[in-house]
Protein backbone atom coordinates (compact mmCIF):
# COMPACT_ATOMS: atom_id res chain seq x y z
CA UNK A 1 0.00 0.00 0.00
CA UNK A 2 1.39 3.42 -1.18
CA UNK A 3 -0.47 6.27 0.53
CA UNK A 4 -0.40 8.39 -2.18
CA UNK A 5 -3.19 11.18 -0.85
CA UNK A 6 -1.73 14.25 0.83
CA UNK A 7 -3.62 17.30 0.46
CA UNK A 8 -2.72 19.65 -2.77
CA UNK A 9 -1.53 22.38 -0.94
CA UNK A 10 -0.90 22.96 2.81
CA UNK A 11 -4.07 23.36 4.96
CA UNK A 12 -6.21 22.43 1.92
CA UNK A 13 -9.04 19.68 2.40
CA UNK A 14 -9.17 16.43 0.40
CA UNK A 15 -12.57 16.29 -0.98
CA UNK A 16 -14.84 12.78 -0.14
CA UNK A 17 -14.49 11.59 -3.50
CA UNK A 18 -10.98 12.08 -4.14
CA UNK A 19 -10.77 10.07 -0.81
CA UNK A 20 -12.73 7.54 -1.86
CA UNK A 21 -11.15 7.06 -5.58
CA UNK A 22 -7.52 6.46 -4.05
CA UNK A 23 -8.18 4.26 -1.44
CA UNK A 24 -10.47 2.53 -4.39
CA UNK A 25 -6.76 2.34 -6.49
CA UNK A 26 -5.17 1.17 -3.16
CA UNK A 27 -7.70 -1.69 -2.45
CA UNK A 28 -7.52 -2.67 -6.67
CA UNK A 29 -3.30 -2.49 -6.47
CA UNK A 30 -3.80 -5.26 -3.32
CA UNK A 31 -6.78 -7.68 -4.33
CA UNK A 32 -7.76 -10.91 -2.04
CA UNK A 33 -7.16 -13.35 -5.08
CA UNK A 34 -7.81 -16.68 -3.34
CA UNK A 35 -11.22 -18.22 -3.85
CA UNK A 36 -13.06 -21.57 -3.07
CA UNK A 37 -16.11 -23.25 -3.69
CA UNK A 38 -18.60 -22.67 -0.88
CA UNK A 39 -21.75 -24.74 -0.47
CA UNK A 40 -24.36 -22.05 -1.36
CA UNK A 41 -26.09 -22.11 2.55
CA UNK A 42 -23.09 -20.11 3.42
CA UNK A 43 -22.77 -17.97 0.56
CA UNK A 44 -24.18 -15.22 1.67
CA UNK A 45 -22.93 -11.83 2.10
CA UNK A 46 -19.80 -13.50 0.04
CA UNK A 47 -18.52 -12.64 -2.86
CA UNK A 48 -18.69 -14.11 -6.32
CA UNK A 49 -15.43 -15.17 -7.48
CA UNK A 50 -16.57 -16.72 -11.52
CA UNK A 51 -19.45 -15.27 -13.59
CA UNK A 52 -22.44 -17.43 -12.89
CA UNK A 53 -23.28 -19.13 -16.12
CA UNK A 54 -26.26 -20.79 -17.23
CA UNK A 55 -26.19 -23.94 -18.56
CA UNK A 56 -30.08 -24.45 -18.65
CA UNK A 57 -33.30 -22.83 -20.38
CA UNK A 58 -35.39 -21.66 -17.58
CA UNK A 59 -38.12 -22.34 -17.36
CA UNK A 60 -36.58 -25.56 -18.80
CA UNK A 61 -40.13 -25.71 -21.39
CA UNK A 62 -43.04 -23.45 -21.33
CA UNK A 63 -45.30 -23.56 -18.98
CA UNK A 64 -48.74 -23.02 -17.84
CA UNK A 65 -49.30 -19.53 -15.53
CA UNK A 66 -52.28 -20.81 -14.56
CA UNK A 67 -55.04 -23.21 -13.00
CA UNK A 68 -56.94 -23.67 -16.47
CA UNK A 69 -57.33 -25.82 -19.71
CA UNK A 70 -54.26 -25.66 -22.32
CA UNK A 71 -55.72 -25.37 -25.98
CA UNK A 72 -54.97 -25.42 -29.28
CA UNK A 73 -56.39 -22.11 -30.38
CA UNK A 74 -57.48 -23.47 -33.81
CA UNK A 75 -59.89 -25.89 -32.35
CA UNK A 76 -61.68 -23.83 -30.33
CA UNK A 77 -64.84 -22.60 -32.51
CA UNK A 78 -67.17 -22.36 -29.87
CA UNK A 79 -68.09 -26.08 -29.61
CA UNK A 80 -67.21 -27.86 -25.61
CA UNK A 81 -64.09 -29.36 -26.14
CA UNK A 82 -63.17 -33.05 -24.68
CA UNK A 83 -60.63 -33.00 -21.67
CA UNK A 84 -58.17 -35.54 -22.48
CA UNK A 85 -55.65 -35.06 -20.29
CA UNK A 86 -55.30 -33.78 -16.65
CA UNK A 87 -50.97 -32.39 -16.28
CA UNK A 88 -49.67 -31.27 -12.70
CA UNK A 89 -46.97 -29.51 -12.11
CA UNK A 90 -44.37 -32.08 -11.81
CA UNK A 91 -45.47 -34.31 -14.71
CA UNK A 92 -44.71 -35.42 -18.28
CA UNK A 93 -47.55 -34.32 -20.29
CA UNK A 94 -48.74 -36.24 -23.69
CA UNK A 95 -49.16 -34.26 -27.16
CA UNK A 96 -52.33 -32.68 -26.82
CA UNK A 97 -54.80 -34.86 -28.78
CA UNK A 98 -56.46 -32.60 -31.53
CA UNK A 99 -60.18 -31.28 -30.70
CA UNK A 100 -59.59 -31.75 -27.08
CA UNK A 101 -58.21 -29.66 -24.43
CA UNK A 102 -55.83 -30.54 -21.54
CA UNK A 103 -56.92 -29.28 -17.77
CA UNK A 104 -53.73 -28.16 -16.51
CA UNK A 105 -52.20 -26.79 -13.53
CA UNK A 106 -49.60 -23.42 -12.61
CA UNK A 107 -46.36 -24.73 -13.54
CA UNK A 108 -47.04 -27.66 -15.04
CA UNK A 109 -45.57 -28.20 -18.63
CA UNK A 110 -48.15 -26.80 -21.37
CA UNK A 111 -48.54 -30.09 -23.99
CA UNK A 112 -47.44 -30.17 -27.42
CA UNK A 113 -49.37 -28.79 -29.71
CA UNK A 114 -51.56 -26.40 -27.52
CA UNK A 115 -50.17 -22.82 -27.87
CA UNK A 116 -52.94 -21.41 -25.23
CA UNK A 117 -53.85 -21.30 -21.72
CA UNK A 118 -57.62 -20.26 -20.37
CA UNK A 119 -57.49 -19.50 -16.97
CA UNK A 120 -60.42 -22.25 -15.20
CA UNK A 121 -62.78 -18.89 -13.90
CA UNK A 122 -63.08 -18.18 -17.61
CA UNK A 123 -63.70 -22.14 -18.14
CA UNK A 124 -67.27 -23.95 -18.25
CA UNK A 125 -67.22 -27.70 -17.22
CA UNK A 126 -70.63 -29.30 -19.26
CA UNK A 127 -72.58 -32.01 -18.02
CA UNK A 128 -71.03 -34.14 -20.17
CA UNK A 129 -67.63 -33.05 -19.13
CA UNK A 130 -66.50 -31.26 -22.25
CA UNK A 131 -65.48 -27.46 -21.13
CA UNK A 132 -66.69 -24.31 -23.33
CA UNK A 133 -65.42 -21.28 -22.75
CA UNK A 134 -66.57 -17.78 -22.00
CA UNK A 135 -64.08 -15.24 -22.60
CA UNK A 136 -61.87 -14.78 -26.56
CA UNK A 137 -58.79 -17.24 -26.57
CA UNK A 138 -55.85 -15.72 -27.07
CA UNK A 139 -52.51 -17.53 -28.67
CA UNK A 140 -49.98 -18.11 -26.08
CA UNK A 141 -51.45 -16.40 -23.22
CA UNK A 142 -50.72 -17.72 -20.02
CA UNK A 143 -47.82 -19.47 -21.01
CA UNK A 144 -44.45 -18.67 -19.66
CA UNK A 145 -42.26 -19.37 -22.45
CA UNK A 146 -39.11 -22.08 -22.31
CA UNK A 147 -35.91 -19.34 -21.36
CA UNK A 148 -38.34 -16.39 -20.27
CA UNK A 149 -35.89 -15.93 -17.42
CA UNK A 150 -32.59 -17.46 -18.99
CA UNK A 151 -31.03 -19.45 -21.46
CA UNK A 152 -28.14 -21.66 -21.87
CA UNK A 153 -24.81 -19.73 -21.69
CA UNK A 154 -26.18 -16.49 -20.27
CA UNK A 155 -24.02 -14.54 -17.65
CA UNK A 156 -26.66 -14.16 -14.79
CA UNK A 157 -23.87 -12.92 -12.73
CA UNK A 158 -20.94 -11.21 -12.80
CA UNK A 159 -17.96 -11.85 -10.51
CA UNK A 160 -17.71 -9.09 -7.89
CA UNK A 161 -21.69 -9.19 -7.08
CA UNK A 162 -22.54 -9.49 -3.41
CA UNK A 163 -24.04 -12.76 -2.99
CA UNK A 164 -27.67 -11.93 -0.97
CA UNK A 165 -30.89 -14.14 -0.94
CA UNK A 166 -31.22 -12.97 -4.22
CA UNK A 167 -28.63 -14.34 -6.06
CA UNK A 168 -28.55 -17.37 -3.87
CA UNK A 169 -32.00 -17.98 -4.93
CA UNK A 170 -30.99 -17.58 -8.91
CA UNK A 171 -27.89 -20.06 -8.23
CA UNK A 172 -30.57 -22.22 -6.69
CA UNK A 173 -32.81 -22.11 -9.72
CA UNK A 174 -30.15 -22.59 -12.24
CA UNK A 175 -29.50 -25.91 -10.30
CA UNK A 176 -25.67 -24.70 -8.78
CA UNK A 177 -25.48 -25.99 -4.94
CA UNK A 178 -21.88 -24.39 -4.60
CA UNK A 179 -20.57 -21.13 -5.70
CA UNK A 180 -17.11 -19.68 -6.07
CA UNK A 181 -16.31 -17.04 -3.91
CA UNK A 182 -13.80 -14.83 -2.76
CA UNK A 183 -11.86 -15.29 0.45
CA UNK A 184 -13.17 -13.66 3.61
CA UNK A 185 -10.81 -10.31 3.99
CA UNK A 186 -9.11 -10.67 8.08
CA UNK A 187 -9.63 -7.26 8.83
CA UNK A 188 -7.73 -6.16 12.53
CA UNK A 189 -9.88 -3.80 14.95
CA UNK A 190 -8.19 -1.98 17.54
CA UNK A 191 -9.48 0.80 19.49
CA UNK A 192 -6.48 3.15 20.80
CA UNK A 193 -7.41 5.13 23.82
CA UNK A 194 -6.18 5.44 27.51
CA UNK A 195 -9.09 6.38 28.42
CA UNK A 196 -11.38 3.17 26.79
CA UNK A 197 -12.61 0.26 29.18
CA UNK A 198 -14.81 -2.46 28.20
CA UNK A 199 -18.28 -2.99 28.94
CA UNK A 200 -18.82 -4.88 32.10
CA UNK A 201 -16.26 -3.42 34.10
CA UNK A 202 -16.99 -0.56 36.25
CA UNK A 203 -15.60 3.07 34.94
CA UNK A 204 -12.93 4.38 36.53
CA UNK A 205 -12.56 8.42 36.56
CA UNK A 206 -11.47 9.96 33.30
CA UNK A 207 -12.62 6.79 31.32
CA UNK A 208 -15.60 5.70 28.52
CA UNK A 209 -16.43 2.12 27.15
CA UNK A 210 -14.96 1.33 24.19
CA UNK A 211 -18.10 1.64 21.82
CA UNK A 212 -16.54 1.58 18.12
CA UNK A 213 -14.91 -2.05 18.72
CA UNK A 214 -18.16 -3.46 19.42
CA UNK A 215 -19.61 -1.22 16.26
CA UNK A 216 -16.66 -2.18 13.45
CA UNK A 217 -16.61 -5.76 14.68
CA UNK A 218 -20.49 -6.20 14.40
CA UNK A 219 -20.24 -3.91 10.84
CA UNK A 220 -16.98 -5.99 9.87
CA UNK A 221 -18.91 -9.25 10.67
CA UNK A 222 -21.93 -8.58 8.42
CA UNK A 223 -20.00 -7.46 5.52
CA UNK A 224 -18.41 -10.52 5.25
CA UNK A 225 -14.73 -10.03 7.02
CA UNK A 226 -13.18 -12.53 9.52
CA UNK A 227 -13.00 -10.01 12.39
CA UNK A 228 -9.70 -10.37 14.65
CA UNK A 229 -10.44 -8.05 17.63
CA UNK A 230 -7.35 -6.50 18.56
CA UNK A 231 -9.00 -4.79 21.52
CA UNK A 232 -7.96 -1.79 23.38
CA UNK A 233 -4.44 -0.62 22.49
CA UNK A 234 -3.57 2.21 24.98
CA UNK A 235 -1.58 5.41 24.59
CA UNK A 236 1.93 3.85 24.58
CA UNK A 237 4.47 3.40 22.20
CA UNK A 238 6.05 0.08 23.07
CA UNK A 239 2.70 -1.55 23.98
CA UNK A 240 1.61 -0.42 20.35
CA UNK A 241 4.30 -1.99 19.17
CA UNK A 242 4.28 -5.17 20.11
CA UNK A 243 0.11 -5.29 19.61
CA UNK A 244 0.98 -4.76 15.70
CA UNK A 245 4.04 -6.95 16.05
CA UNK A 246 1.44 -9.96 17.60
CA UNK A 247 -1.58 -9.15 15.29
CA UNK A 248 -0.67 -12.20 12.56
CA UNK A 249 -1.73 -12.39 9.42
CA UNK A 250 -4.35 -9.82 8.20
CA UNK A 251 -5.43 -8.33 4.97
CA UNK A 252 -6.22 -4.83 7.00
CA UNK A 253 -5.66 -2.83 10.41
CA UNK A 254 -8.49 -0.78 11.04
CA UNK A 255 -8.02 1.15 14.21
CA UNK A 256 -9.56 4.19 15.95
CA UNK A 257 -8.65 7.15 17.55
CA UNK A 258 -4.95 8.97 17.78
CA UNK A 259 -5.55 10.74 15.11
CA UNK A 260 -6.57 13.95 16.58
CA UNK A 261 -4.49 16.75 16.17
CA UNK A 262 -2.36 17.52 19.04
CA UNK A 263 -2.47 14.25 20.35
CA UNK A 264 0.60 11.94 21.06
CA UNK A 265 0.26 9.68 17.98
CA UNK A 266 1.82 6.35 19.07
CA UNK A 267 -0.08 4.53 16.18
CA UNK A 268 1.59 6.58 13.65
CA UNK A 269 5.29 6.63 15.30
CA UNK A 270 5.09 2.80 15.60
CA UNK A 271 3.67 2.39 12.12
CA UNK A 272 6.63 4.87 10.63
CA UNK A 273 9.27 3.19 12.01
CA UNK A 274 8.20 -0.02 10.35
CA UNK A 275 5.98 1.03 7.55
CA UNK A 276 4.00 4.02 5.94
CA UNK A 277 1.51 6.43 7.23
CA UNK A 278 -0.17 9.82 5.74
CA UNK A 279 -2.44 12.15 7.41
CA UNK A 280 -5.35 12.73 5.14
CA UNK A 281 -7.41 15.94 6.04
CA UNK A 282 -10.56 15.20 4.50
CA UNK A 283 -13.53 17.43 3.33
CA UNK A 284 -16.03 14.98 5.76
CA UNK A 285 -17.91 16.09 8.95
CA UNK A 286 -18.17 14.12 11.12
CA UNK A 287 -14.64 13.06 10.82
CA UNK A 288 -12.07 14.74 9.25
CA UNK A 289 -8.92 13.42 10.16
CA UNK A 290 -7.95 9.89 8.38
CA UNK A 291 -4.96 8.21 8.35
CA UNK A 292 -3.87 5.66 5.58
CA UNK A 293 -0.44 3.45 5.55
CA UNK A 294 0.82 0.66 6.24
CA UNK A 295 2.22 -1.99 8.59
CA UNK A 296 5.23 -4.07 7.68
CA UNK A 297 3.35 -3.90 4.20
CA UNK A 298 -0.16 -4.97 5.49
CA UNK A 299 -2.36 -1.83 5.00
CA UNK A 300 -3.33 0.43 7.66
CA UNK A 301 -6.98 2.59 8.19
CA UNK A 302 -6.83 4.69 11.08
CA UNK A 303 -10.60 5.89 11.37
CA UNK A 304 -11.30 9.31 13.80
CA UNK A 305 -12.69 8.08 17.52
CA UNK A 306 -15.52 10.32 17.73
CA UNK A 307 -18.23 7.39 17.32
CA UNK A 308 -20.12 9.39 14.93
CA UNK A 309 -16.81 10.19 12.76
CA UNK A 310 -16.24 6.41 13.00
CA UNK A 311 -19.29 5.82 11.49
CA UNK A 312 -19.36 7.86 8.70
CA UNK A 313 -15.71 7.47 7.68
CA UNK A 314 -16.24 3.58 7.81
CA UNK A 315 -19.42 3.79 5.80
CA UNK A 316 -18.43 5.86 3.16
CA UNK A 317 -14.69 5.13 3.08
CA UNK A 318 -13.24 2.02 4.82
CA UNK A 319 -16.23 -0.28 3.71
CA UNK A 320 -15.49 0.86 0.18
CA UNK A 321 -12.20 0.40 0.50
CA UNK A 322 -12.83 -3.54 2.12
CA UNK A 323 -15.27 -4.69 -0.60
CA UNK A 324 -13.23 -3.12 -3.23
CA UNK A 325 -10.50 -5.85 -1.96
CA UNK A 326 -12.31 -8.56 -2.50
CA UNK A 327 -13.24 -7.36 -6.21
CA UNK A 328 -16.50 -5.68 -5.46
CA UNK A 329 -17.80 -3.83 -8.05
CA UNK A 330 -20.48 -1.90 -6.39
CA UNK A 331 -19.26 -0.39 -3.54
CA UNK A 332 -20.80 3.12 -3.03
CA UNK A 333 -24.24 3.52 -1.49
CA UNK A 334 -27.54 4.18 -3.09
CA UNK A 335 -27.76 7.47 -2.99
CA UNK A 336 -31.21 9.43 -3.92
CA UNK A 337 -32.82 12.99 -3.66
CA UNK A 338 -34.93 14.60 -0.91
CA UNK A 339 -36.48 17.37 -0.46
CA UNK A 340 -35.37 19.03 3.14
CA UNK A 341 -37.58 19.67 6.27
CA UNK A 342 -35.15 21.93 7.95
CA UNK A 343 -33.20 24.89 7.32
CA UNK A 344 -28.97 25.41 6.61
CA UNK A 345 -28.43 28.73 7.01
CA UNK A 346 -24.44 28.46 7.29
CA UNK A 347 -22.08 27.10 4.68
CA UNK A 348 -19.12 24.50 6.09
CA UNK A 349 -15.96 23.91 3.94
CA UNK A 350 -16.63 20.29 4.68
CA UNK A 351 -19.06 18.15 3.16
CA UNK A 352 -21.45 16.75 6.28
CA UNK A 353 -23.10 13.30 6.65
CA UNK A 354 -26.34 14.87 8.90
CA UNK A 355 -28.34 12.10 10.14
CA UNK A 356 -31.60 12.01 9.43
CA UNK A 357 -34.91 10.58 8.41
CA UNK A 358 -37.23 10.72 6.07
CA UNK A 359 -40.84 11.91 7.51
CA UNK A 360 -43.88 12.99 5.19
CA UNK A 361 -41.87 12.85 2.49
CA UNK A 362 -39.04 15.34 3.95
CA UNK A 363 -35.38 14.77 5.07
CA UNK A 364 -35.41 15.66 8.75
CA UNK A 365 -32.18 15.28 10.92
CA UNK A 366 -31.43 14.67 14.83
CA UNK A 367 -31.42 17.63 17.15
CA UNK A 368 -27.59 17.14 18.19
CA UNK A 369 -25.11 16.45 15.40
CA UNK A 370 -21.67 16.37 17.65
CA UNK A 371 -19.53 13.63 16.16
CA UNK A 372 -19.12 12.47 19.57
CA UNK A 373 -22.72 11.26 19.71
CA UNK A 374 -23.91 7.61 18.53
CA UNK A 375 -27.62 8.22 19.65
CA UNK A 376 -27.96 10.68 16.39
CA UNK A 377 -27.57 7.39 14.45
CA UNK A 378 -29.30 5.21 15.88
CA UNK A 379 -32.28 7.73 15.73
CA UNK A 380 -31.41 7.87 11.58
CA UNK A 381 -32.19 5.91 8.74
CA UNK A 382 -29.64 7.53 6.76
CA UNK A 383 -27.25 10.45 5.87
CA UNK A 384 -28.16 13.64 4.58
CA UNK A 385 -25.57 14.91 2.07
CA UNK A 386 -24.91 18.26 2.45
CA UNK A 387 -22.66 19.34 0.29
CA UNK A 388 -19.41 21.72 1.08
CA UNK A 389 -20.27 25.44 0.50
CA UNK A 390 -23.65 24.93 0.31
CA UNK A 391 -27.04 26.33 2.01
CA UNK A 392 -30.47 25.14 2.86
CA UNK A 393 -33.90 26.15 2.52
CA UNK A 394 -36.86 24.22 3.34
CA UNK A 395 -38.20 22.43 0.16
CA UNK A 396 -34.40 22.50 -1.15
CA UNK A 397 -32.69 18.92 -2.55
CA UNK A 398 -30.05 16.85 -0.88
CA UNK A 399 -28.65 13.37 -1.66
CA UNK A 400 -30.07 10.86 1.23
CA UNK A 401 -28.29 7.59 1.65
CA UNK A 402 -29.91 5.16 3.78
CA UNK A 403 -28.34 3.51 6.58
CA UNK A 404 -29.30 0.13 5.15
CA UNK A 405 -27.12 0.50 2.14
CA UNK A 406 -24.12 0.69 4.43
CA UNK A 407 -24.75 -1.39 6.96
CA UNK A 408 -24.15 -4.67 5.26
P1 LIG B 1 -9.12 10.55 19.50
O1 LIG B 1 -9.19 10.51 18.01
O2 LIG B 1 -8.37 9.42 20.08
O3 LIG B 1 -8.67 11.87 20.01
O4 LIG B 1 -10.62 10.38 20.00
C1 LIG B 1 -11.60 11.35 19.71
C2 LIG B 1 -12.75 11.19 20.66
O5 LIG B 1 -13.37 9.93 20.46
C3 LIG B 1 -12.37 11.23 22.12
O6 LIG B 1 -13.39 11.89 22.82
C4 LIG B 1 -12.32 9.78 22.50
O7 LIG B 1 -12.54 9.55 23.87
C5 LIG B 1 -13.41 9.20 21.67
N1 LIG B 1 -13.15 7.80 21.35
C6 LIG B 1 -12.03 7.32 20.81
N2 LIG B 1 -12.09 5.99 20.65
C7 LIG B 1 -13.29 5.62 21.13
C8 LIG B 1 -13.95 4.36 21.24
N3 LIG B 1 -13.35 3.24 20.83
N4 LIG B 1 -15.18 4.33 21.78
C9 LIG B 1 -15.77 5.48 22.17
N5 LIG B 1 -15.22 6.68 22.07
C10 LIG B 1 -13.99 6.78 21.56
MG1 LIG C 1 -7.41 8.89 21.69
Amino acid sequence: MNPVGKPGKTGALMPVEAALRQLLALAEAAPIREQHAVPLAECDGRVLAQDLVSTLDLPPWPNSAMDGYAVRLADWAGEPLVVSQCIFAGQAPQSLAAGTCARIFTGAPVPEGADCVEMQENAVVNADKRVSFTEPLHLNQNIRPQGQETTVGEHVLSAGTRLGPIELGLAASLGRDRLDVVRRVRVAVLSTGDELIEPGLPLGPGQIYNSNRRVLCSWLARTGCEVVDAGILPDDLEQTRERLASLGSVDLILSTGGVSVGEADFLGIALREEGELALWKLAIKPGKPLTVGHFRGVPVIGLPGNPASTLVTFALLARPYILRRQGVTDVEPLRFEVPVGFEWPKPGNRREYLRGRIEQGRAIIYRNQSSGVLRSAAWAEGFVEVVEGTTLSVGDRVNFIPLSEVLN
